[in-house]
């Protein structure tokens, strides 16, 4: 008999594991209370980059005088831009349940929570059933954090479910939080020509990143007009008719049209029923092992949920490991999971985007690294784009030459990651990166030179 295989949340966690588990021959059934591609599609990756590449094409456009083009502007149209992020989400979705289908896959509009180590009620319009699984995969998410002193009220004091779009343009946007949200925001909002403050608590927006990266950004920030508040932490906000005023510890304050936070997020745990089953979490996180098995080994975890990277990158890996896990297919070539080898990237422009070791955590173990660094500037296809802002940096072992990690600021560094992440992870030596042949002109030609 075939393996009932029931996923609670239908996000790229839920979504993979359940194409996954199908195509392997188990007969999955995924519960999913909202739309299916989960808040990936409906408020987080999607609309936000969808946002930002109006945005970008706002501020190429009009600064396109560089080109060699006169006369040449655009503005936006907020009304067309709310309607794009609703057609991209809505095709997303049907293409996505259109495989789910394809895969055999039974959906079941409705919420689910567990009731014992083997089953799972579901609360839908029907009314409530329950379903009997061999393996559990809890996919969940999570959703923004919220201080106990802000009183969201989602049209003037926001958090980022209420930002894709936000209900009207702002006309000076506070932004409380400095990490990758808070910065995407920034950028976006002072793309389309809004006034931005920026709340920083530390001395460097994006704190968890390196700082010559960090500083790129906020070189670009200031010479823009953005407001930064450095060290300073957001402890109220008093919104009235007019806007919002955000006060922070050291008194300093920042007035705007309309203020968001992004300091965070929670994950979706509290009504999962996991003491029904004997499911351990920690701060709300279901604690899994590298397989994404949680304390009970037929009941797994992925996404936002199992605490660690939150990408829908990651999720959509670890669901589908799951699967493979799950239905015994976790020998022979199966690799777990390695976190620390996960590629991200900070959708701003200069976009931004890393893997692996990074320079200030190698100083700090005190590793011996190898630390090679090439402009854009040098790059003729960053020249004749007219944007040779950046830089791109490889870490290499000395001794072995394989590739450690490597940072990108500048056009297209999502894209130009992949090339690091794969040297990264198949344990590539920079002389393979050096002796590939690259088209010419391309901004990829960096890579190389870095890796000279
Ligand atoms: C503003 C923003 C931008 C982001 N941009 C990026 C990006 O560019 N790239 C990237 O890799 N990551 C990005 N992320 C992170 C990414 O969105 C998450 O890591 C990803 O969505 C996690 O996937 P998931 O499957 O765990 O959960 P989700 O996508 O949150 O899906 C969980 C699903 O579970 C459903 N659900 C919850 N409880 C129940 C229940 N009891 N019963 C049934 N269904 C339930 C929810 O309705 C939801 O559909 C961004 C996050 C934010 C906040």
């Amino acid at each position: 008999m075939a393996k009932r295989f029931v996923i609670i949340g239908g996000g790229p966690a839920g979504n993979s594991a359940a194409t996954y588990a199908a195509r392997l021959g188990a007969e999955v059934t995924m519960i999913e209370k909202d739309i299916v591609g989960g808040a990936a599609h409906l408020w987080d990756c999607i609309p936000s980059k969808a946002m930002i590449a109006t945005g970008g094409a706002l501020t190429m456009i009009n600064r396109s005088s560089g080109m060699g083009l006169t006369d040449v502007s655009a503005s936006l149209d907020f009304d067309a831009l709310r309607a794009r992020i609703k057609n991209i989400g809505g095709r997303l979705e049907r293409s996505t349940t259109g495989l789910l289908e394809s895969q055999g896959v039974t959906m079941i509009r409705g919420t689910g929570h567990l009731t014992g180590p083997n089953t799972v009620a579901v609360e839908s319009a029907e009314g409530t059933s329950e379903i009997e699984a061999d393996v559990i995969l809890l996919a969940t998410g999570s959703r923004p954090r919220i201080p106990e002193w802000a009183s969201v009220d989602g049209q003037r004091l926001l958090t980022t479910r209420d930002a894709y779009p936000p209900p009207e343009l702002p006309e000076h946007l506070v932004v409380v939080g400095s990490g990758v949200t808070g910065v995407e925001f920034v950028h976006m909002f002072s793309a389309f020509g809004c006034e931005v403050t920026l709340i920083v608590s530390r001395q460097q927006v994006l704190p968890a990143k390196d700082p010559e990266v960090a500083a790129a950004l906020e070189a670009d920030f200031i010479g823009r007009g953005v407001h930064l508040l450095k060290g300073a932490r957001a402890i109220a906000a008093e919104v009235d008719a007019d806007g919002v005023t955000v006060i922070c510890d050291d008194g300093r304050q920042a007035r705007g049209s309309h203020a968001l936070l992004a300091i965070g997020s929670v994950p979706n745990s509290e009504s999962l029923g996991l003491g029904n089953a004997g499911v351990d979490c920690d701060y709300g996180y279901v604690v899994v092992n590298h397989n994404c098995q949680s304390s009970v080994p037929h009941i797994y975890a992925a996404g936002d949920l199992s605490g660690k990277l939150p990408l829908s990158s990651v999720a959509t890996m670890q669901g589908r490991k799951i699967a493979e896990h799950a239905m015994g297919l976790h020998v022979g070539p199966h690799r777990h999971l390695d976190y620390e080898k996960a590629a991200s990237a900070i959708f701003t422009v200069p976009e931004i985007a890393d893997v692996g070791l990074a320079e200030a955590d190698a100083f700090a173990e005190g590793r011996k690294i190898r630390v090679t660094k090439v402009p854009f500037s040098a790059n003729a296809k960053a020249l004749i784009d007219d944007d040779p802002r950046g830089f791109v940096k490889i870490i290499s072992d000395p001794a072995t030459g394989v590739v450690l990690g490597g940072s990108i600021v500048g056009s297209h560094a999502a894209e130009l990651i992949s090339v690091i992440a794969l040297a990264v992870t198949a344990g590539l030596r920079v002389n393979d990166i050096y002796e590939s042949l690259l088209v010419h002109p391309a901004l990829a030609e960096a890579l190389s030179d870095a890796a000279e």
